[in-house]
């Protein structure tokens, strides 16, 4: 393992290029840096890196699995940190993710948003707040299997969420597809999420975050008006395969 203060210089090195590409991107954009908040994703990486980070100022952290990030919310308890849940997610496990997540963003189906609802419910913390993520590729048919509502399936989810007791329909999330149409074309994707985050909006305008862009497009989602970029890889290092 690293020494404790070079991870930390690199860590910091890391963040900074990172800060100043979204700064860059909002720039471009014409949009103001305060518009964009940078969640970096944890997952794989310790407790430790999240520590780190939290010394350089990062308060907004994401993990896509229960079981590692049920572990390391809790070694980082005395921290003022918010967490993000952005992984694929079994209703069995919305008890535990409901424990510590601030932001769900893989919401896709009624059976989890029943089951975080319950969950909540149960555990009397403030509302959850909940994002539907969208996957575009199931616009053309594929993508099956994967995480994601199809896009015509957003309008009915988000009333189930909206409705549902201990939830906040928060907004909108999508990874760039990798098949279908939009596939190579994270732009264009990222256009058409927020085509259906303004017909989101039109009937629930609180409901304004866009959850889009990671390590490889964040300047495409920033251009296209994400709210909130997540990345990994470009602030804690390439992820050894699995991830
Ligand atoms: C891992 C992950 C990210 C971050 O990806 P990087 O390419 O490492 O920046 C973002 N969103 C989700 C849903 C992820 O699983």
């Amino acid at each position: 393992m690293k020494e404790t203060g070079a991870r930390a210089a690199e860590l910091a090195a890391n963040l900074a290029r990172v800060e100043e590409r979204v700064r860059t991107a909002c720039e471009a954009a014409g949009r103001a840096r305060s518009e964009v908040r940078l969640v970096v994703v944890s997952k794989t990486y310790p407790a430790e890196d999240v520590r780190l980070l939290a010394g350089l100022g990062v308060r907004e952290f994401a993990e896509n699995r229960d079981q590692e990030a049920v572990a390391k919310a809790a070694s980082c308890a005395d921290l003022p940190l918010v967490w993000h849940f952005v992984g694929q997610l079994q209703t069995n496990k919305a008890r535990s993710v409901a424990e510590y997540a601030d932001y769900v963003h893989s919401v896709d189906r009624i059976k989890l948003v029943n089951a975080l609802s319950a969950a909540v419910r149960r555990r009397e913390r403030p509302s959850l707040n909940c994002l539907i993520q969208v996957a575009l590729e199931k616009e053309s048919g594929e993508g099956e299997g994967r995480g994601g509502a199809a896009p015509a399936e957003v309008g009915a989810l988000a009333r189930a969420v909206a409705d549902a007791p201990g939830l906040r329909l928060a907004g909108l999330m999508t990874v760039a597809p990798l098949s279908g149409g939009f596939a190579g074309r994270p732009a264009a994707a990222f256009d058409r999420l927020i085509e259906i985050s303004r017909d989101l909006r039109a009937t629930d305008p609180a409901a304004n975050m866009v959850s889009a862009g990671m390590s490889a497009d964040l300047e495409e989602a920033i251009a296209a008006g994400a709210t909130h970029v997540r990345v990994g890889s470009a602030v804690l290092g390439v992820r050894p395969a699995l991830g």
